[in-house]
């Protein structure tokens, strides 16, 4: 199917109060042009570079979001600019996103990635780390950056009740977490293969990729 056709069934799908990210990594400016054409605002990449070059060409009103891990040195190629950073797992990245937003007199809003897949590949950290973090005096002094809530992958698997049991951990340390901090109040989890799962499970934001733009090589 077409990327149009493809955006607006996924638009009719998901409940209003659901953000779609369209996650077009790997994909040339073109695609990511048929999905701006049918009111696509929101668009993730992985890789920083990448998402620095398309955010050069593609319209200004789009608001990109960094969903891949980050690497302490290129947080300022992406600083002016960026959205909304997904995968934050340390305070030491905290401290250079508000680095960086201060220099480019902004506010970066961040979310904080918390592992709750059993594989060992996947990034994140423990609800625990992530409360000292939020609770530490280091961290209420960076007033240039905002954690706005969570965000999670689940293992990558066809066991549904696997995948329903991650998301609905991570939903409950979310309603945990947004009664002590008040600016959360996004909760990102659910990709093509699991996201009708995460909005059962609660979430508010699901991050598409080849379900809107094909498979990637
Ligand atoms: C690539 C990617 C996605 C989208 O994956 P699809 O399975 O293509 O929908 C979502 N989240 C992150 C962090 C990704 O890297």
């Amino acid at each position: 199917m077409a990327i149009s056709e493809n955006i607006k069934k996924l638009k009719g799908e998901l409940p209003k109060d659901v953000t779609l990210v369209a996650i077009s990594k790997t994909k040339p400016n073109e695609d990511l042009l048929e999905a701006y054409d049918c009111g696509q605002r929101e668009f993730g990449e992985n890789k920083i570079q990448e998402m620095t070059e398309k955010w050069e060409k593609l319209p200004k009103d789009i608001n990109w979001h960094m969903v891949g891990h980050v690497q302490r040195n290129k947080v300022k190629y992406m600083a002016p600019y960026v959205s909304l950073i997904h995968a934050v797992d340390s305070l030491k990245l905290l401290k250079e996103i508000h680095k960086e937003a201060d220099k480019n007199n902004r506010c970066i809003n961040c979310l904080l990635q918390i592992k709750i897949a059993e594989e060992d590949s996947k990034f994140g950290i423990s609800a625990e780390k992530a409360k000292e973090i939020l609770d530490s005096q280091e961290f209420k002094k960076l007033d240039h950056i905002k954690v706005k809530g969570l965000m999670g992958m689940a293992t990558f698997t066809n066991d549904q009740a696997q995948v329903r049991k991650e998301f609905q951990h991570l939903k409950s340390v979310f309603d945990d977490f947004k009664e002590i901090y008040l600016d959360f109040e996004i909760l990102s989890m659910g990709m093509s293969g699991d996201y009708k799962t995460a909005i059962d499970c609660g979430s508010n934001m699901v991050r598409i990729g080849s379900d809107i733009f094909g498979s990637r090589n």
